[in-house]
């Protein structure tokens, strides 16, 4: 059996002042022709990155509106997971195509992982590419089988995505992020575009007053009486910790106390990440402002937490960027938020009402500029960024809008439901 993974207890009505009101009726009603329904979510890791950050707030609230959840964690060796990797690169745009033997890598874990797992669900959700092959094993399921894509195919490696594709129009539907990243190919499943959703209650996202947050902060050799400029990530190329770097250059020029944070954990899924944190701490060239910190420095949620919230400036840089739950939490925190304009990062930024949209490092640099030369004006747009978090990017309406495909792949009836974007498949 593939790995279980114990995401504890949640209850609904906790989010009932938080989010929008109506909301939570509407999720009661759309749960109740769905009470005991079988439902595994399917992943490569439970630690690290946005998937494992969703799931763990999202199953457990599933399971409290009355469905049978499991979210279980396929297997791989260090082999796989270098090819899963490779196709990630790929599908956000990098030039390498797979070897042969690359996916006969790919399809030997298929079938391995397929092996382990029962056929006993009403619906299965494989998130991002690495588990959606195992549906090729199940061909006579009765489950509806969902492919859930969270990264950026804005513009795939058409060789690799090819690769993907018969698996993927085996599938009863397909959610993305954006409409953009729908991919153009024949016979593929309808596609339903929503964003994810950030869980206010967790110790990530819970209120953290400023005295809390400088304590914690504080702890990593960081002064807190000097500005702060954060980014958290993977150390991932996509992320650009590199150019956050040539950025933080350009701000101490005119602010020379500032100081730089880069918090990343490491995911287990992610073989290049320690040549990346390796190139990130050769880049940075020993500046003793810059704090290169990782979950091994025992950087954990609270820590997150308190490191956004003691920013004076969030920035996530990122070159392709699926949604980038990191800028929900920093708007979420009422932070000013500078990010790179790509990929899920606009739908959550309007540049110049409620963060800053950059597309090199030196405009990184000059948006930081401009919220640490006026803090009051960075604030209003913090605060608008933090209101438009909350009508759209909470838990509850994720919930609401996997409850809504559930009971459309049922055939019952969702009138009054807001249905999120559908993209008709062909
Ligand atoms: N994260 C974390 N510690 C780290 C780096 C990232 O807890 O050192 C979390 C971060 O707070 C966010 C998630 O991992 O919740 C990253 O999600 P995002 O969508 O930004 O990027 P992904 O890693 O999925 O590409």
């Amino acid at each position: 059996m593939l790995q279980l993974v114990n995401v504890g207890q949640k209850s609904l009505s906790d989010y009932a002042t938080i989010a929008t009101r109506g909301l939570m009726d509407e999720i009661r009603r759309l749960a109740e022709p769905l009470a005991g329904r079988r439902v595994v979510h399917l992943s490569a890791t439970s630690f690290g990155g946005g998937v494992a950050e969703i799931n763990y707030a999202l199953v457990p609230l599933m399971k409290d509106a009355g469905l049978d959840v499991e979210w279980r964690i396929i297997s791989g060796g260090d082999e796989f997971f270098a090819v899963t990797k490779a196709i990630h690169n790929a599908l956000q745009g990098s030039p390498d195509g797979l070897s042969k033997t690359q996916e006969e890598i790919f399809r030997r874990y298929q079938a391995l992982n397929a092996e382990e797992l029962e056929d006993d669900y009403d619906f299965v959700i494989a998130h991002d590419p690495q588990p959606a092959g195992m549906i090729e094993h199940f061909e006579n399921s009765s489950a509806n089988w969902i492919w859930r894509c969270h990264i950026d195919l804005s513009a795939p490696n058409p060789g690799v995505l090819g690769f993907l594709i018969p698996w993927l129009t085996r599938y009863d539907a397909a959610i993305f992020h954006m409409p953009e990243y729908v991919p153009a190919a024949a016979g593929l499943p309808h596609s339903y575009i929503w964003p994810p959703a950030i869980d206010p209650l967790t110790p990530k996202n819970m209120a953290l007053s400023p005295e809390d947050a400088a304590y914690i902060v504080d702890q990593f050799g960081i002064d807190v009486d000097r500005p702060l400029l954060t980014q958290v990530s993977r150390f991932d190329p996509w992320k650009d910790p590199l150019g956050v770097i040539d950025a933080y250059r350009g701000v101490k020029e005119e602010f020379p106390d500032v100081q730089l944070a880069l918090v990343g954990s490491m995911a287990h899924d992610d073989p290049e990440g320690w040549d990346y944190y390796s190139r990130t701490v050769a880049h940075a060239a020993g500046d003793p402002d810059v704090y290169i910190l990782s979950n091994l420095n025992n950087v954990g949620s609270v820590e997150v937490n308190a490191f956004q919230v003691h920013s004076a400036a969030v920035i996530q840089k990122s070159i392709r960027e699926g949604f980038g739950l990191t800028i929900t939490e920093a708007l979420w925190k009422t932070r000013p938020t500078v990010a790179g304009r790509v990929g899920g990062i606009v739908a959550q930024i309007q540049d110049g009402e409620t963060g800053w949209l950059v597309d090199s490092p030196e405009e990184c640099a000059e948006a930081c500029l401009e919220i640490l030369r006026d803090p009051l004006e960075a604030r209003q747009r913090a605060l608008r960024g933090k209101e438009f978090v909350r009508r759209n990017f909470l838990m509850p309406r994720l919930l609401r809008d996997w409850l809504v495909l559930f009971n459309l792949l049922s055939g019952n009836d969702t009138a009054g439901a807001e249905l999120a974007t559908v993209v008709a498949g062909g």
